[in-house]
């Protein structure tokens, strides 16, 4: 087993030496040093835990920065146009760009929603794997999946549209349910990857757009293969409103019901949940993946991460897919997660603090990965990933509090190395396993054939836009039977 020890660290509290035995971390403060250690030093480095990215999508990597003024219902719309016709390649080097961009900006794992259509396949999740074990960095890895497309999911749109529209998104079905289950299960029957770094999940993508069946198939997927379940879950107001139609209550009193809420589970986003909701999604010891960047840039609303810990959900914080951030910058996400906490009101003893941010970013997202013993903390039995970040650099210029800092100052541009699993994958900023240059010339050469390929579904989405665009904020206008929503006037 080989020893590193790391000398002179500045941790977020206090000082100490830390000592790594394989990739685990074996003491921090005083120890007695191994004579074959291996010595990092870390004089004038402040070091924390690898973030977790507890949200977001590989295969939004390529459509980065496509579109502006966008509500989640017209992102759904834009799916086909900025994520269509992608080749088994393109889908490995969307993933790898985004570890390329968490890595850097001090992210060490992440929860990855991927897509593919009409169905996945074990190939296209081997290939977004092996990106992440490419990289270097850990993953949960999961297909996101549904068996109604957006139109269908959406009472009253599909009727909407005019009849040659009607015809045209009727190509966009995903493939029946069944055939995703048992395409789910070769991937997670053959998973050929270490466990400990890159492992399965289950996504059934938002309930809405899944038949109920289908959930509970998912559901009984992940338990049989230990994995955990992710769903987009009361995100936008429209799927509040649908949602209350469609299952006569909530969506997550409509998922408890079905048996699919325990410690396993993690609700993306949850603007839209109410009172109720939350008490039920903490009782049964879920999380709530908070995504507070995607959040205002869709104009869904802001979360209250304050009355999800008073109801004992862990909550971790995700940056979401880039085609909707438009960056995977956790440092970022940590920023807007504590400011979003201070828009909600004056009432200011309920605004999150830093110390309860950097939590989430870190011990809540890890547990949310289902790596909650693992990873998130800097301290014997964990995994040795870890950040070092130049005091030199601006931002640290001067260091009053490390917290405050890190959440409110930092925007990775201090970051200098990053290990994962006791190994460098960052060192003097710069990537050891990947080739920065050979990713951009690799990424033009795919957004100039995807943009030929995808022109028609651009052009469908460019008929669609005005009437999904106005059905969709209308229906978000009708009242919610129950008055607890405080996200959104
Ligand atoms: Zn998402």
């Amino acid at each position: 087993m080989t020893h590193t020890v790391i000398r002179g660290a500045r941790l977020v509290d206090g000082h100490a030496d830390i000592l790594i035995r394989g990739d685990t971390i074996a003491e921090v403060g005083n120890f007695q040093v191994p004579p074959d250690a291996r010595e990092i030093s870390a004089r004038g480095k402040l070091l924390h835990p690898g973030l977790v990215n507890a949200h977001m999508h590989g295969h939004g990597n390529l459509a980065k920065g496509t579109g502006d003024r966008w509500t989640l219902e017209l992102l759904l719309t834009a799916g086909p146009w900025i994520t269509g016709n992608r080749s088994l390649e393109d889908k490995y080097l969307s993933t790898l760009i985004g570890a390329a961009e968490m890595l850097m900006k001090g992210c060490t794992a992440c929860y990855d929603l991927m897509a593919e259509f009409p169905t996945p396949s074990a190939e296209g999740l081997e290939a977004v794997a092996r990106a992440y074990q490419d990289a270097g960095m850990r993953a949960v890895v999961a297909p996101m999946v549904a068996d109604l497309s957006f139109f269908e999911a959406i009472p009253g749109l599909m009727e909407a549209l005019p009849p040659a529209l009607q015809k045209e998104v009727e190509r966009l079905r995903f493939a029946p349910y069944p055939t995703t289950l048992e395409n789910m299960r070769k991937a997670l029957h053959g998973w050929k990857f270490d466990r400990d770094h890159i492992r399965p999940a289950v996504a059934p993508t938002i309930p809405l757009h899944c038949r109920d069946e289908f959930m509970v198939g998912c559901a009984n997927l992940a338990r049989e293969y230990g994995a955990g379940m992710q769903t987009h879950l009361s995100e936008s107001k429209v799927q509040a409103v649908a949602g209350l139609g469609k299952y006569g209550k909530s969506l997550a009193a409509h998922l408890d019901g079905l048996g699919l809420i325990g410690p396993d589970f993690t609700a993306a986003h949850g603007i839209w949940l109410d009172d109720e909701d939350m008490k039920r999604l903490g009782a049964r010891g879920a999380s709530v993946a908070h995504n507070p960047g995607s959040n205002m840039r869709l104009g869904s609303g802001i979360a209250d991460m304050r009355r999800m810990l008073e109801c004992g959900v862990n909550v971790g914080i995700g940056t979401d897919g880039a085609s909707s951030s438009d960056n995977l910058n956790m440092y970022e996400a940590m920023r807007i997660a504590s400011f979003a906490s201070k828009v909600r009101g004056p009432d200011w003893q309920r605004w999150i603090t830093t110390r309860e941010v950097l939590e989430a970013a870190t011990a809540g997202s890890a547990r949310a990965l289902g790596f909650g013993d693992k990873l998130g903390r800097l301290a014997p039995g964990y995994k040795a990933d870890i950040v070092f970040l130049d005091l030199d650099n601006v931002n640290w210029i001067p260091l009053n509090n490390a917290v405050n800092a890190l959440v409110h100052t930092e925007d990775g541009s201090a970051v200098h190395s990053v290990m994962v699993a006791g190994r460098m994958v960052v060192e003097n900023r710069r990537l050891v396993n990947l080739d920065l240059a050979k990713l951009a010339r690799d990424a033009e050469g795919a957004r100039e054939r995807l943009e030929r390929l995808n022109r028609d579904n651009k052009a469908l989405y460019e008929r669609l836009e005005p009437i999904v665009g106005t059905f969709c904020p209308a229906l978000a206008k009708a009242p919610l039977h129950i008055n607890r929503y405080a996200a959104w006037p």
